[in-house]
């Protein structure tokens, strides 16, 4: 658990993390990958894990 990339400052908040599908721990990662937004098949692919604390996306 390597947590050196959070950044503790100037967090977004947290209603806007969810309207924009951010982490909700750290409020920065993405919890969706958007790689290919011309190809529906990876459309709307989601992250296991948070791409900036590594917090994982349980549903
Ligand atoms: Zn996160």
């Amino acid at each position: 658990m390597c947590a050196t990339k959070v950044h503790s400052h100037s967090k977004p908040s947290l209603l806007k993390s969810v309207l924009t599908n951010k982490c909700s721990h750290c409020r920065r990662g993405d919890l969706y990958q958007y790689h290919n937004p011309y190809n529906l098949k990876t459309f709307m692919k989601m992250n296991e894990t948070c791409p900036v604390c590594g917090q994982p996306f349980e549903i």
